[in-house]
């Protein structure tokens, strides 16, 4: 396992993207962060409480499922990795308890985080009921008005729920909201960040901590096809955190094409979707560099998707380097595709997919029925029961 091993650099730079650019009165307190997690990452009393957690709380591994039907009605052989099985419904419990138990092991006593559709913020707000943390989570108003399922969820585990009502009074201004309340913190608390992207170390921590799905999934593939790989590997990719633990399953195994799916929205200019490897160049968001779409200015751009998940206008520095290398394919699936994909995988097989995770079955089912008889290895990220209101509402029962 030599790539995992040697990406990133011991600064965090993945090729020329990554690295930590951060305001100087945070530097020390990312350097703990560095330090801890080496420390921990080789000690096997913490390895061995993550793996009671996995086992014992969110109910791993989940499955690999041969999607029969699917698979009859594409003509070629889909598999999907049941992430949406994982407690919590989506793979983000994966780096969220990796975090909390890094946090614990430090000594913090609370969780910091921002969350756009309250994904990441459920899933820290389980993390910290388990941990017994106190969990802050900043939110903007049109999100908590937009996602009041996930806000009512927050505020049952016990987190803390922030709202911002400043300038877009969305995604963008709470970063800047939770990032403001760590700093004044940050000797007691944790900023965790969602996916594998911001400064060092977290792309490394959060693709470690999610690598367990790809292991799982090799093993689980190779055990039902009597030692066969799958020709593909296909994730969706927001920031990139669902996709980059899948593909560290398989990036040793040069004869898997991996493929990640961005949202190509409505159409093709910016604005209309999130497509920043198809789309972007070269640039910095959050305090790292990656692939970006940028406005004229040179600011990060409007992104649209129909899956909120995946509306990010920057990427993990990971897959801006694995695009660079074209170990990784990257492709861009519309709204559309994702919502028949959403009807598809519900209708034929009794699995609602999250609309993230829709798209990298869209990309499977289009790639499959390309490619006659090919073998697919989806990751299914989430379940959709957060979707279908939006769904039934907009566009009706299919
Ligand atoms: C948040 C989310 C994503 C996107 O995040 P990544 O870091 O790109 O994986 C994908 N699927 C689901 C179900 C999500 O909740």
């Amino acid at each position: 396992m030599s790539y995992l091993k040697d990406f990133p650099n011991p600064e965090g730079y993945f090729g020329e993207f990554g690295g930590a650019f951060l305001p100087p009165e945070l530097e020390p307190h990312f350097a703990e962060i560095n330090h801890a997690y080496r420390t921990l990452a080789r000690s096997g009393d913490f390895l061995n409480e993550l793996r009671y957690i996995r086992k014992h709380y969110q109910g791993r591994p989940t499955p690999v499922y041969y999607a029969h039907n699917l698979s009859r009605s594409v003509g070629a052989h889909i598999y999907l990795k049941r992430e949406d099985l994982n407690h919590s419904g989506a793979h983000k419990l994966n780096h969220c308890m990796g975090e909390a138990l890094l946090a614990k092991h430090m000594g913090k006593r609370k969780l910091i985080a921002e969350t756009g559709a309250g994904q990441h913020g459920v899933a820290l707000a389980t993390a910290a009921a388990y941990f017994g943390m106190e969990c802050e989570i900043h939110m903007g108003e049109i999100d908590i008005a937009k996602e009041a399922p996930n806000v009512t969820r927050m505020k049952l585990m016990g987190a803390q729920v922030v709202p911002v009502s400043f300038g877009g009074r969305s995604l963008k201004e709470a970063v800047d909201s939770a990032f403001q309340s760590y700093l004044s913190q940050a000797d007691e608390a944790l900023f965790a960040i969602g996916s594998v992207v911001g400064p060092h170390p977290f792309p490394l921590m959060v693709r470690n901590f999610q690598s367990v799905v790809g292991i799982e999934a090799r093993e689980q593939y190779l055990e039902m096809s009597g030692g066969e790989l799958p020709d593909h590997v296909v994730a969706c990719i927001g920031g990139g955190s669902n996709a980059m633990g899948m593909f560290a399953g398989f990036i040793e195994d040069a004869q898997v094409q991996l493929n990640g799916v961005e949202p190509l929205g409505r159409g093709t200019k910016l604005g209309e979707h999130s497509a920043t490897m198809t789309y972007g160049k070269p640039g910095m968001i959050h305090g790292f560099k990656c692939m970006l779409l940028a406005d004229a200015e040179g600011n990060p751009a409007p992104v649209h998707s129909i899956a909120s998940g995946l509306d990010y206008p920057g990427v993990g520095p990971e897959h801006s380097y694995l695009k660079t290398t074209e170990r990784v394919a990257y492709h861009a699936i519309n709204d559309d595709a994702a919502l028949d994909a959403f009807y598809q995988l519900s209708r034929t097989e009794g699995i609602i997919p999250a609309l993230e995770s829709a798209h990298a079955v869209a990309w499977a089912m289009k790639h499959g029925r390309e490619n006659p008889g090919t073998t697919i290895l989806a990751n299914l990220s989430g379940r959709g029961d957060k979707d279908i209101d939006y769904v039934a509402r907009e566009f009706g029962h299919g």
